[in-house]
């Protein structure tokens, strides 16, 4: 059974469908390798990149595909 999911923004209240995943890492609590996920509609790409920036958290933002390329947490 599939389940028709579709991914939106992590961002609070946005219910757009997300087009970025922003992949994260906290070193405080996360092994190096480790990625967190957050996903971001075109509007708070750079908002939420902006916060993970700021806190020197931010690994790589790459286009989201489908939830398929994505372990989202
Ligand atoms: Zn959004």
């Amino acid at each position: 059974m599939v389940e028709e999911l579709s991914p939106q923004c992590s961002a609070k209240g946005c219910r757009a469908s997300a087009a970025w995943q922003l992949l994260w890492n906290n070193p405080k609590l996360h092994d190096p390798q480790y990625r967190k996920t957050w996903l971001a509609c075109a509007d708070h790409r750079v908002s939420l990149g902006a916060f993970l920036e700021a806190r020197s958290f931010l690994r790589e933002v790459t286009p989201f595909v489908s939830a398929d390329d994505a372990s989202i947490s």
